[in-house]
């Protein structure tokens, strides 16, 4: 296999470094990952200014750009083939329910799921027990290797941070929901200027069994599969009597 490693957490991240040697089983490793942390910085894309890059090694290269920039450096102008497969992660911290819309751990991903390859994001639910995350990896590459995901669908995994023997088994989940987040912190820098730091993400609103936030709690690992297309089919009806005056 030719896999393509990227995350949001830079390329020093004790996650991707993990996932990197434990993947190695499989064939050949090509990591491009941010040059720093890029964590919540979404499907962002560079525009404005040029990407550059530094290679560590001739399949290890840091990116001075965005989660999705990197793979989208790598797919378009790095690697002559498109790989087996885009992993993202590990990440250092969960990436449930609304956190994905945020997350530049899938937004790597995604990236790779646009640019045509099978993609995965993992995520650990904490920063400890990164052995555990890069084990379940491996096993999912097991199973893909064996056959393909269904419906070439984009899976969202998060792992609970404990030892691999004290998982409690796996579950295929959905997304669950957050409140909306919580103010913003004020304060001031040493010139007497404004400063905002974001809130702590909001506690959790839709959270029962079924959801990926109610499997991690019960120590299980969670997967989600993850489609692009937001539009909210079941709605179109009722927007189209809503705007029909006038049109
Ligand atoms: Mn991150």
């Amino acid at each position: 296999m030719r896999i393509l490693i990227s995350n949001d957490d830079g390329i020093f991240a004790e996650g991707i470094t993990v996932l990197a040697d434990a993947l190695a089983q499989f064939g050949e490793v090509y990591i491009a990952a941010p040059d720093r942390n890029r964590s919540g910085a979404s499907n962002s894309l560079t525009l404005e200014t040029p990407i550059r890059v530094h290679r560590h090694s001739p399949t290890r290269i840091a990116v001075q750009g965005t989660p999705t920039d990197c793979v989208h450096f790598a797919l378009n102008a790095w690697l002559d083939f498109t790989p087996d497969l885009v992993i993202a992660g590990i990440n250092h911290g969960a990436n449930l329910g609304d956190d994905v819309l945020y997350s530049g751990t899938v937004a790597a991903a995604t990236e790779g799921h646009f640019l045509g390859a099978p993609a995965i994001a993992m995520s650990l639910v904490g920063a400890t027990h990164f052995a555990t995350a890069a084990a379940v990896a491996c096993k999912v590459i097991e199973r893909m290797r064996e056959q393909p995901v269904p419906e070439n669908r984009l899976l969202n995994i998060n792992v609970p941070d404990r030892p691999y023997d004290e998982l409690s088994g796996w579950e295929i989940t959905r997304l669950g929901a957050r409140h909306r987040a919580e103010s913003m912190i004020r304060d001031e820098d040493p010139r007497g200027h404004e400063i905002y730091w974001l809130g702590p993400p909001g506690a959790r609103q839709d959270a029962g069994p079924g959801t990926d936030f109610y499997a991690v709690d019960q120590g299980r690992v969670s997967i989600t599969p993850l489609q692009v297309d937001l539009t909210a089919h079941q709605t179109l009806s009722a927007v189209d009597q809503w705007i029909s005056g006038e049109k």
